[in-house]
């Protein structure tokens, strides 16, 4: 889809690293590895749909740089996926594994398509299509995908399968997110909103907010979105008062009880029509009277339009990129505390960290060490976020690109690449 400059989120993604950049007074030969990725993979594979015809379906896979180690991120399946926003996620990857101080660098792949429109059969050979079109490119030690918009942990299954028959030998270590009868960590379902929540505690003890009874509202229903919205009450005591999903949503003053709300767009496909107050758009969910708000759904949802009318005191991004570079200028100067997606939505990739650790060593650990593994990195990772914003006088983003940009720039001089 054509995206106008503001809105590609590549050059978002490179915007956001120009600035960090003239902050670090980072070394320019650096700096231009740093803008581009270092390998992008365009593919074209064949599917045999149901009704017997074979379909041509085009997929990405873009490893943006492995000064750190393997390049570690997810596998999108989206009807719109475009290079621009697979090659900005694949960036935001290696920021994220370097704030939470994991030794990878970042990737990001996609395939386009429309899997509410495709078969289970369909959906698993387009799975193995795409491992099959990409094997020689990933591996263990190489780049190592995940579970990401609209892919599963059953097809990080298929796909872990048809990776073990190519090379001949079970390989769990390429691919984390699997279902845990075949190497998936305990904890990994609801990683990234655990990981969201600790930095929400963090930050509310930081800004002086009691969270008990503070009020949040979600923009975004799938797994990020639901299980923030259950750890919120179930962690932290909040109060969750409003819910969207693609299609819209509810709010309600008195609280919605995440889980039944959950179970109603299982039955029903949407959080709408959830029994509430009222119902609620996703444009409107944004502006609310909120004490926290959870964007756990697309790209570029504040604006310069809305930023101004956020009423949140936190804005916690679970979802990448849904702040354009002119509202986090507008919500920082309006005194809003913004915890940025790769460091606030971090906890996933990092419990898959522990999943390839776990497959690596063949020894698999109980969910209380997943838990306090987890939140160690998190509080440590949010403070070093915290104290380099506040230190510099930049916002949150710009404090979290200062950290990770840093550690990716010292592995780059240290491999004697500059
Ligand atoms: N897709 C998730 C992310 O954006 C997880 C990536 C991973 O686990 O490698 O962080």
């Amino acid at each position: 889809m054509a995206q106008g400059p503001a809105l590609n989120p590549f050059a978002i993604s490179q915007q956001q690293l120009d600035t960090a950049a003239k902050k670090l007074n980072l070394d320019p030969q650096v700096h231009a590895l740093l803008r581009e990725p270092m390998r992008t993979l365009e593919i074209h594979f064949p599917v045999r749909m149901d009704d017997g015809t074979v379909r041509s379906f085009t997929g990405f896979r873009v490893q943006y740089n492995d000064a750190r180690g393997p390049t570690k991120g997810g596998i999108r399946f989206h009807p719109e996926e475009t290079i621009d926003t697979v090659k900005a996620l694949a960036a935001w990857m290696t920021w994220k594994c370097a704030v939470v101080d994991i030794p990878y660098g970042g990737g990001k792949g996609g395939v386009i398509c429309n899997p509410k429109e495709l078969s289970t059969g369909e959906l698993e050979r387009i799975a193995r299509g795409y491992i099959r079109a990409i094997g020689r490119f990933i591996g263990p030690d190489k780049d190592v995908p995940a579970p990401d918009v609209y892919t599963t942990p059953q097809i990080m299954a298929w796909m872990m399968d048809e990776y073990s028959t190519i090379v001949g030998h079970n390989a769990p270590g390429v691919i984390t997110g699997k279902p845990i009868a075949l190497g998936g960590s305990l904890g990994r379902g609801d990683a990234t909103a655990r990981g969201v929540v600790y930095c929400i505690i963090e930050a509310a003890k930081e800004l002086g907010i009691n969270l008990k009874g503070a009020t949040v509202a979600v923009q975004g229903y799938g797994n990020a979105g639901y299980y923030s919205a259950k750890l919120m009450k179930e962690l932290a005591g909040s109060k969750v008062v409003a819910i969207t999903d693609s299609r819209a949503g509810v709010y309600d003053a008195n609280g919605i009880d995440p889980d039944a709300a959950n179970d109603h767009k299982q039955k029903t496909g949407s959080v709408s029509g959830f029994k509430a107050q009222k119902a609620i758009t996703n444009a409107e969910i944004l502006e609310l009277d909120v004490d926290i708000l959870i964007p756990a759904a697309i790209e570029s949802v504040i604006t310069d339009k809305n930023a101004p009318k956020v009423k949140a005191k936190i804005i916690a991004e679970a979802a990448n990129g849904p702040t354009t570079p002119e509202a986090d200028a507008i919500l920082y100067k309006n005194g809003k505390y913004l915890i940025p997606d790769f460091l606030c939505n971090s906890g996933g990739v990092t419990v898959s960290y522990f999943e390839w650790v776990q497959n690596i060593g063949g020894f698999y650990w109980t969910i209380d060490e997943v838990y306090d593994r987890l939140k160690e990195k998190m509080v440590k990772a949010f403070h070093d976020v915290h104290q380099m914003a506040k230190v510099n006088k930049v916002d949150n983003r710009i404090g979290a690109y200062m950290v990770s940009v840093a550690r990716v720039a010292e592995a780059m001089q240290l491999r004697g690449w500059v």
